[in-house]
Parts: C-alpha cells; structure tokens; sequence
C-alpha cells in the first residue's frame, strides 16, 4: 500500500509555492508519475491540474505565476500513478488554518526575514534536499534496506539515484560558527566544525545539505526549531555541522545562482 507522506509547502515570494513530497514503501523498479491539482475559492472554485505533463519520478514543484500577498485561499491535492494503480494525497491548505489577517502578518515576517539577511547579515547559498523516496541504488542492501556505502557517487550515501534534490536556491542564511564537536565518523571520532543557521525558506529536513556560495562550505542539517507565526513557519533555526571536503557530498555541483527558484524567475 502505497500512500504520500511529508508534503510540504514553502511560500515563495510574491508569486510562487514549492511543493515537495514523498511516498511510503514505493515498489522497486516501478515508475511513478505525479499531477498536482490546485484551487483557489477566491479565484477558481474546482481543482484544476497544475502540472502540464506528469511528472515523473519527481518529488517536488513548484507552482509560479501566483498573487500571494493578497489572500490566497489555496488547496493542494496530488495524484500518484503506477502502472498498475492510482494514489491520492489529503488536500491540504496552503493558509495552516490562518484567517486573512493573520496570514498576510505571517508573509510579512517571513520575507522581512529574508530580505534582511539578504541585505545585512546572510550568506548565499543553496539548499540540497535528500531524497527519502526514489529509485533505490545498486549499494543499498536488499535485505535489510541499509546504505553500505557511504561515499557512493550514484546516491551521495542516501540510498537513493540522484541522492538530493537541488540546488535550491539561492537563499540568504545567517551562518553561525560554533567551534569543533567530536562526531562518530568510519575512522574514527574525529572533530568537525558545528554551527548553527537560520533559514527562512525552503522548508528544511535533517540530512539537507546547505551550500555557501562564496566559500563552498557544505553544512549538514542536524536538527531543525521552526519558528512559527500562530501554525504558519515563518523562519527555521537548524543545528549544522560542516562537511569534510572529503567526503562524497562535496561532488554535488554547486550551480551557483541556478537554483530551481532562479530558473523558474520571469526574465
Ligand atoms: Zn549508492
């Protein structure tokens, strides 16, 4: 049985939302397609398809070309598809339950947030998501689904082709440095550098990769505070800790300014 689990939205501002998602137990070599239906009671009353093709093994999107500082009373569902059958998500509100006002005070911190890192006290950077659903790679052991190799160059130690979603980006964080932590490591406990970071979007999980710009750091996401508005997350203070430029994470390309929020950007 197969069923979404962990959707997610991110405002993105002023215009666009990004979706991710994930499915439990898919099946191995099976292709999953994806429609994301939308509507809008003050706009549109029944659900109309975002996407125009289906989207294929993806597990992420974003809609654009939407008037999100008004109040958008905006509903999601997704659709899943195998060959052999078809899965539904619950529909889910983009608001968190936030009447009117509330949301457009909710906005409004989150891109105060934003921007001032941008002008003051950010870094540029990207966020790398990890893949939790996917096609499994050849190094995770059938049996007990556990990643043998953590330097694996098809899925970065995720278990998964690909490994990460991204860069998205670019995004402005407040980058803290926290000195040395001895972490648990194949050879051994060896000290590495810890931090903490504020991130105001996307939506982070633990195991996201942030990637600095300017000095091509690469932090891993130990552990995420959301800070929210009444229910609505308005920024995110996450724990970090850097990774080796040894390690496998360091091959994922650092496509600086080409983030899928950039690409998506009206010219
Ligand atoms: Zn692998």
């Amino acid at each position: 049985m197969i069923e979404f689990k962990r959707i997610k939205t991110t405002v993105l501002f002023p215009d666009k939302i990004y979706i991710e998602w994930a499915v439990t137990n898919p099946a191995l070599n099976s292709d999953y397609f994806y429609n994301i239906y939308m509507r809008d009671s003050s706009e549109f009353p029944d659900f109309k398809k975002v996407n125009v093709a289906p989207l294929l093994n993806q597990y992420h999107y974003i809609i654009s070309k939407l008037t999100l500082n008004k109040f958008p009373n905006i509903e999601f569902y997704i659709e899943g598809q195998t060959s052999q059958y078809k899965f539904k998500s619950r529909t889910f509100n983009l608001l968190y339950g936030l009447d009117k006002r509330q949301y457009l005070i909710a906005v409004e911190i989150a891109r105060k947030n934003e921007l001032t890192r941008k002008i003051h006290n950010g870094v540029e950077c990207s966020i790398y998501k990890r893949m939790t659903t996917g096609v499994p790679c050849d190094c995770k052991d059938k049996v007990t689904g556990l990643v043998i190799k953590s330097n694996c160059s098809k899925c970065y130690g995720t278990g998964y082709i690909g490994g990460y979603i991204g860069p998205l980006g670019p995004v402005w964080v407040e980058i803290y440095h926290n000195g040395y932590q001895l972490q648990p490591t194949e050879v051994g406990n060896i000290d590495q550098i810890v931090g903490q970071a504020r991130i105001s979007r996307p939506l982070v999980e633990i195991g996201d990769i942030l990637l600095e710009h300017t000095r091509n750091y690469r932090w891993y996401i130990k552990s995420i505070q959301y800070i929210t508005y009444r229910t609505f997350p308005v920024d995110q203070i996450v724990e970090i800790r850097m990774i080796s430029p040894k390690d496998i994470e360091y091959n994922l390309k650092g496509i600086i300014g080409y983030g899928v929020f950039e690409r998506n950007r009206k010219k």
